[in-house]
């Protein structure tokens, strides 16, 4: 049984979106919430201003506070380690939203249940790529196989420097970031979580 994992490198990501407008369309994600977005996080001051393009998503964390602080047991663990919400089980007690370090689970306006990313559980499972990775026309996605040494994502979490989103939280995710530009931290430091469209700039 394969242990998925993601690598986002972010020394190719172009801030397109089309992760984002992929995953929409797969889960038809209500508007106003998301499962895969791209954070903007603006640093410095023009001219010296740059723009950093962060894609965030379900960790999918080895050791999940979601899981372990749901009282209807409505978030599971699959075998390959995916944690996904049963939505027959969820009462929308939003236990889980507030135990999640990452924002990452919303709760879905019209089905009235929590949600969040799933890898693509449907997808993975039949050979398939999860739909944002199939997206991204800069491949700056890989998904595979953490457990498998010969797997390209195994190969460069081991020969290159890579990092994970907020370390600090101890529930060691599974999606990885080359991040040479050391823009992950900016998102907690700063409190800098801003979406498409938001500049920052003249408030720093
Ligand atoms: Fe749960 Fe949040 Fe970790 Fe995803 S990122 S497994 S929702 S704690
Ligand atoms: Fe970045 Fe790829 Fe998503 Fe575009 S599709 S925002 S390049 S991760």
């Amino acid at each position: 049984m394969p242990r998925w994992g993601m690598l986002i490198d972010l020394s190719q990501c172009i801030g397109c979106h089309a992760c984002s407008v992929a995953c929409k369309a797969e889960f038809d994600v209500p508007l106003g919430v998301f499962r895969d977005t791209v954070k903007y996080v603006e640093e410095g001051v023009y001219p010296h201003a740059t723009r950093h393009f962060i894609p965030v998503l379900c960790n999918q964390c080895e050791d999940a506070p979601c899981l372990n602080a749901c009282p209807t047991d409505a978030i599971v663990r699959l075998p390959n380690g995916e944690v996904t919400i049963d939505e027959g089980d969820c009462n929308l007690n939003r236990f889980c939203m507030a135990a999640c370090p990452y924002d990452a689970i919303y709760e879905d306006p019209v089905r009235k249940v929590a949600q969040k990313c799933t890898f693509c559980e449907h997808r993975t499972s039949q050979g398939l790529q999860p739909a944002c990775v199939d997206a991204c026309p800069t491949d700056c996605r890989i998904f595979g196989d953490l457990d498998d040494a010969e797997s390209d994502i195994a190969q460069r979490i081991a020969t290159e420097d890579t990092s994970v989103w907020k370390p600090s939280a101890g529930t060691a995710p599974k999606v990885h970031y080359v991040d040479p530009r050391h823009a992950l931290p900016l998102i907690e430091v700063d409190g800098v979580q801003v979406d498409r469209g938001t500049d920052l700039a003249g408030e720093r």
